[in-house]
Protein backbone atom coordinates (compact mmCIF):
# COMPACT_ATOMS: atom_id res chain seq x y z
CA UNK A 1 0.00 0.00 0.00
CA UNK A 2 1.93 3.36 -1.02
CA UNK A 3 -0.34 5.31 1.92
CA UNK A 4 2.09 3.35 4.51
CA UNK A 5 5.37 4.27 4.32
CA UNK A 6 8.12 2.33 6.73
CA UNK A 7 11.70 4.26 7.90
CA UNK A 8 14.16 1.36 8.90
CA UNK A 9 16.59 2.77 10.95
CA UNK A 10 20.08 0.85 10.95
CA UNK A 11 21.73 4.24 11.51
CA UNK A 12 23.90 3.43 14.89
CA UNK A 13 26.67 2.10 16.07
CA UNK A 14 25.67 -0.42 18.43
CA UNK A 15 28.32 0.45 20.81
CA UNK A 16 26.83 -1.42 23.73
CA UNK A 17 27.07 -5.01 21.57
CA UNK A 18 31.37 -4.52 21.78
CA UNK A 19 31.58 -5.06 18.01
CA UNK A 20 33.40 -2.82 15.59
CA UNK A 21 30.00 -4.11 12.86
CA UNK A 22 27.38 -2.29 13.80
CA UNK A 23 24.56 -4.73 15.39
CA UNK A 24 22.58 -4.58 12.78
CA UNK A 25 24.91 -6.04 9.57
CA UNK A 26 26.06 -8.89 12.27
CA UNK A 27 25.09 -12.46 11.45
CA UNK A 28 22.06 -13.70 12.80
CA UNK A 29 20.62 -16.98 11.79
CA UNK A 30 22.28 -16.83 8.55
CA UNK A 31 21.72 -13.40 7.45
CA UNK A 32 22.66 -10.02 8.31
CA UNK A 33 20.21 -9.34 11.22
CA UNK A 34 19.04 -6.02 9.21
CA UNK A 35 18.13 -8.57 6.53
CA UNK A 36 15.32 -10.42 9.06
CA UNK A 37 13.55 -6.88 9.55
CA UNK A 38 13.89 -5.83 6.19
CA UNK A 39 11.89 -9.03 5.28
CA UNK A 40 9.30 -8.48 7.60
CA UNK A 41 8.45 -5.20 6.02
CA UNK A 42 8.70 -6.83 2.65
CA UNK A 43 5.73 -9.03 3.64
CA UNK A 44 3.64 -6.30 5.00
CA UNK A 45 1.37 -3.85 3.40
CA UNK A 46 3.75 -1.11 3.75
CA UNK A 47 4.55 0.33 0.46
CA UNK A 48 7.52 1.66 0.35
CA UNK A 49 10.73 1.98 2.64
CA UNK A 50 13.32 4.61 3.61
CA UNK A 51 16.57 2.64 4.91
CA UNK A 52 18.70 4.79 7.18
CA UNK A 53 21.92 3.78 7.17
CA UNK A 54 25.58 5.44 9.26
CA UNK A 55 26.88 8.21 7.95
CA UNK A 56 30.32 7.81 8.14
CA UNK A 57 32.86 5.74 6.45
CA UNK A 58 33.30 2.55 7.94
CA UNK A 59 37.02 2.09 7.14
CA UNK A 60 38.70 -0.99 7.96
CA UNK A 61 35.67 -2.85 10.52
CA UNK A 62 37.27 -5.88 12.29
CA UNK A 63 34.77 -7.43 14.39
CA UNK A 64 35.85 -9.60 17.60
CA UNK A 65 34.75 -12.35 18.37
CA UNK A 66 31.37 -11.24 20.57
CA UNK A 67 29.93 -14.74 21.92
CA UNK A 68 30.16 -17.10 18.40
CA UNK A 69 28.49 -13.95 16.79
CA UNK A 70 30.71 -13.72 13.06
CA UNK A 71 30.49 -10.16 11.16
CA UNK A 72 29.20 -10.00 7.77
CA UNK A 73 32.33 -9.36 5.76
CA UNK A 74 32.77 -6.30 4.32
CA UNK A 75 33.48 -6.13 0.59
CA UNK A 76 34.96 -3.31 -0.05
CA UNK A 77 36.56 -0.83 3.29
CA UNK A 78 36.20 2.02 0.52
CA UNK A 79 32.46 1.72 0.39
CA UNK A 80 30.24 3.76 2.35
CA UNK A 81 27.18 2.19 4.12
CA UNK A 82 24.81 3.93 1.61
CA UNK A 83 26.39 2.69 -1.79
CA UNK A 84 27.00 -1.07 0.25
CA UNK A 85 23.41 -0.94 1.05
CA UNK A 86 21.79 0.27 -2.02
CA UNK A 87 24.30 -2.94 -3.50
CA UNK A 88 23.38 -5.35 -1.27
CA UNK A 89 19.69 -5.13 0.02
CA UNK A 90 18.05 -3.51 -3.11
CA UNK A 91 20.66 -4.97 -5.68
CA UNK A 92 21.50 -8.58 -4.38
CA UNK A 93 18.34 -8.97 -2.26
CA UNK A 94 15.90 -7.49 -4.29
CA UNK A 95 13.91 -5.74 -1.40
CA UNK A 96 12.29 -3.69 -4.27
CA UNK A 97 10.51 -1.54 -1.65
CA UNK A 98 13.23 0.02 -0.44
CA UNK A 99 12.61 3.83 -2.25
CA UNK A 100 15.96 5.67 -0.50
CA UNK A 101 18.72 4.37 1.78
CA UNK A 102 19.72 7.64 3.09
CA UNK A 103 22.39 8.70 5.64
CA UNK A 104 21.67 8.89 9.32
CA UNK A 105 22.61 11.40 12.13
CA UNK A 106 24.43 11.59 15.21
CA UNK A 107 21.29 10.67 17.74
CA UNK A 108 18.59 8.53 17.02
CA UNK A 109 16.10 11.16 16.42
CA UNK A 110 18.55 12.92 13.73
CA UNK A 111 18.40 9.56 11.85
CA UNK A 112 14.31 9.77 12.11
CA UNK A 113 14.35 13.02 10.57
CA UNK A 114 16.39 12.27 8.19
CA UNK A 115 13.94 9.09 6.57
CA UNK A 116 11.26 11.67 7.76
CA UNK A 117 12.98 13.87 4.86
CA UNK A 118 13.12 11.68 2.25
CA UNK A 119 9.20 10.91 2.47
CA UNK A 120 8.64 13.81 1.34
CA UNK A 121 6.75 14.55 -1.59
CA UNK A 122 6.38 11.12 -1.23
CA UNK A 123 2.75 11.01 -0.90
CA UNK A 124 2.59 8.57 2.20
CA UNK A 125 -0.25 9.19 4.54
CA UNK A 126 1.07 6.79 7.25
CA UNK A 127 4.56 5.92 8.50
CA UNK A 128 5.79 2.98 10.64
CA UNK A 129 9.67 4.65 12.43
CA UNK A 130 11.20 1.22 13.32
CA UNK A 131 14.33 0.35 14.77
CA UNK A 132 15.92 -2.11 12.37
CA UNK A 133 17.64 -3.62 14.97
CA UNK A 134 13.90 -5.60 15.71
CA UNK A 135 14.40 -8.41 13.35
CA UNK A 136 11.59 -10.25 15.07
CA UNK A 137 8.76 -7.97 14.05
CA UNK A 138 6.38 -9.91 11.66
CA UNK A 139 4.11 -8.49 8.96
CA UNK A 140 0.83 -8.59 11.33
CA UNK A 141 1.99 -6.25 13.94
CA UNK A 142 3.09 -4.01 11.40
CA UNK A 143 -0.16 -4.13 10.05
CA UNK A 144 -1.53 -3.54 13.31
CA UNK A 145 0.26 -0.76 14.04
CA UNK A 146 -0.23 1.37 10.74
CA UNK A 147 -4.43 0.68 10.79
CA UNK A 148 -4.24 1.89 14.60
CA UNK A 149 -2.21 5.02 13.17
CA UNK A 150 -4.85 5.19 10.55
CA UNK A 151 -7.48 5.60 13.42
CA UNK A 152 -5.56 7.30 16.45
CA UNK A 153 -2.89 9.41 14.55
CA UNK A 154 -0.21 7.95 17.23
CA UNK A 155 0.50 4.55 18.23
CA UNK A 156 3.04 2.28 19.59
CA UNK A 157 3.66 -1.28 20.33
CA UNK A 158 4.41 -2.11 23.42
CA UNK A 159 4.21 -4.74 25.86
CA UNK A 160 2.62 -5.11 29.64
CA UNK A 161 6.11 -5.17 32.15
CA UNK A 162 6.49 -8.53 33.69
CA UNK A 163 9.03 -7.39 35.99
CA UNK A 164 8.16 -4.80 39.14
CA UNK A 165 9.86 -1.60 38.20
CA UNK A 166 11.04 0.18 41.16
CA UNK A 167 13.07 3.89 40.46
CA UNK A 168 16.80 3.96 41.92
CA UNK A 169 18.05 7.25 44.36
CA UNK A 170 21.40 8.20 43.84
CA UNK A 171 22.87 6.26 46.34
CA UNK A 172 21.31 3.02 43.71
CA UNK A 173 18.93 2.12 46.77
CA UNK A 174 15.09 1.57 46.01
CA UNK A 175 13.13 5.02 46.25
CA UNK A 176 10.16 4.16 44.42
CA UNK A 177 8.00 0.73 43.67
CA UNK A 178 6.00 1.94 40.49
CA UNK A 179 2.25 0.36 40.19
CA UNK A 180 3.28 -2.65 37.50
CA UNK A 181 -0.35 -2.51 35.91
CA UNK A 182 0.08 0.80 34.56
CA UNK A 183 3.33 0.30 33.39
CA UNK A 184 3.95 -0.81 29.40
CA UNK A 185 7.22 -1.62 27.89
CA UNK A 186 7.40 0.53 24.28
CA UNK A 187 8.87 -1.28 21.27
CA UNK A 188 8.58 -0.41 17.34
CA UNK A 189 7.02 0.21 14.75
CA UNK A 190 5.89 3.55 15.92
CA UNK A 191 3.25 4.90 13.43
CA UNK A 192 1.79 7.94 12.96
CA UNK A 193 0.14 10.41 10.21
CA UNK A 194 2.86 11.54 8.34
CA UNK A 195 2.06 14.42 8.30
CA UNK A 196 1.88 15.12 11.65
CA UNK A 197 4.60 13.35 12.93
CA UNK A 198 6.71 15.57 10.30
CA UNK A 199 5.42 18.56 11.59
CA UNK A 200 6.10 17.58 15.04
CA UNK A 201 9.52 17.47 14.25
CA UNK A 202 10.11 20.06 11.91
CA UNK A 203 9.22 22.02 15.53
CA UNK A 204 11.55 19.84 17.71
CA UNK A 205 15.00 20.22 15.43
CA UNK A 206 14.36 23.84 15.37
CA UNK A 207 14.40 23.71 19.38
CA UNK A 208 17.11 22.39 20.89
CA UNK A 209 15.12 22.60 24.70
CA UNK A 210 12.38 20.04 22.89
CA UNK A 211 15.50 17.69 21.81
CA UNK A 212 16.65 17.13 25.97
CA UNK A 213 15.91 13.39 26.70
CA UNK A 214 14.00 12.04 23.73
CA UNK A 215 14.26 8.23 23.61
CA UNK A 216 11.34 7.67 21.16
CA UNK A 217 9.36 8.77 18.45
CA UNK A 218 5.92 8.75 21.03
CA UNK A 219 7.81 11.42 23.02
CA UNK A 220 8.01 14.04 20.09
CA UNK A 221 4.42 13.70 19.14
CA UNK A 222 3.71 14.14 23.02
CA UNK A 223 6.10 17.30 23.27
CA UNK A 224 4.88 18.63 19.96
CA UNK A 225 1.45 18.19 19.05
CA UNK A 226 -1.84 17.14 21.60
CA UNK A 227 -2.36 14.03 20.10
CA UNK A 228 -2.57 11.18 22.41
CA UNK A 229 -0.50 8.34 21.26
CA UNK A 230 -2.11 4.95 21.42
CA UNK A 231 -0.72 1.50 22.47
CA UNK A 232 -1.32 -1.33 20.70
CA UNK A 233 -0.04 -5.24 21.99
CA UNK A 234 3.33 -5.70 20.82
CA UNK A 235 4.88 -9.22 20.80
CA UNK A 236 7.19 -10.12 23.67
CA UNK A 237 9.87 -11.60 21.00
CA UNK A 238 10.17 -8.21 19.14
CA UNK A 239 13.54 -7.60 21.00
CA UNK A 240 15.67 -4.86 20.49
CA UNK A 241 19.20 -6.54 19.53
CA UNK A 242 21.07 -4.61 21.90
CA UNK A 243 23.59 -6.91 23.68
CA UNK A 244 25.17 -9.92 23.29
CA UNK A 245 22.92 -12.24 24.44
CA UNK A 246 19.93 -10.55 22.80
CA UNK A 247 21.54 -12.08 19.64
CA UNK A 248 21.62 -15.33 20.44
CA UNK A 249 17.52 -14.89 21.99
CA UNK A 250 17.14 -13.63 18.51
CA UNK A 251 18.65 -16.76 17.11
CA UNK A 252 16.66 -19.33 18.82
CA UNK A 253 13.59 -17.42 18.30
CA UNK A 254 14.21 -17.44 14.56
CA UNK A 255 14.82 -21.15 14.43
CA UNK A 256 12.18 -21.84 16.23
CA UNK A 257 10.11 -19.68 13.87
CA UNK A 258 11.80 -21.89 10.77
CA UNK A 259 10.97 -24.85 12.40
CA UNK A 260 7.20 -24.29 12.94
CA UNK A 261 7.17 -22.91 9.05
CA UNK A 262 6.55 -19.44 9.75
CA UNK A 263 9.28 -18.43 8.54
O1 LIG B 1 20.85 2.57 20.03
P1 LIG B 1 19.50 1.92 19.96
O2 LIG B 1 19.57 0.43 20.10
O3 LIG B 1 18.48 2.54 20.85
O4 LIG B 1 19.01 2.20 18.47
C1 LIG B 1 17.74 1.82 18.03
C2 LIG B 1 17.75 1.79 16.51
O5 LIG B 1 18.02 3.10 16.02
C3 LIG B 1 18.84 0.86 15.94
O6 LIG B 1 18.27 0.10 14.90
C4 LIG B 1 19.91 1.83 15.47
O7 LIG B 1 20.63 1.37 14.34
C5 LIG B 1 19.09 3.08 15.12
N1 LIG B 1 19.87 4.32 15.28
C6 LIG B 1 20.01 5.16 14.19
N2 LIG B 1 20.77 6.31 14.31
C7 LIG B 1 21.33 6.63 15.48
C8 LIG B 1 21.17 5.78 16.61
C9 LIG B 1 20.43 4.63 16.48
O8 LIG B 1 19.50 4.87 13.10
N3 LIG B 1 22.06 7.74 15.57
Amino acid sequence: MKKWAGIILAGGSGSRMGSATPKQFLELAGRPLLWHTLRAFSESPVGQLVLVVPGKKHGMERAGRVSGVRPVEMADAAESYVERCRREYVGEWGFEKIAAVVEGGAERYDSVYAGLNALRGSGCEIVAIHDGARPLITAERITASCEAAEIYGACVLAVPVKDTIKRADEELCAAETLPRKQLWAVQTPQSFRYELCLSAYDRMMRDPALLRGVTDDAMVLERCTDTRVKLVMGDYQNLKVTTPEDMLAAEVYLRARKEKGIS
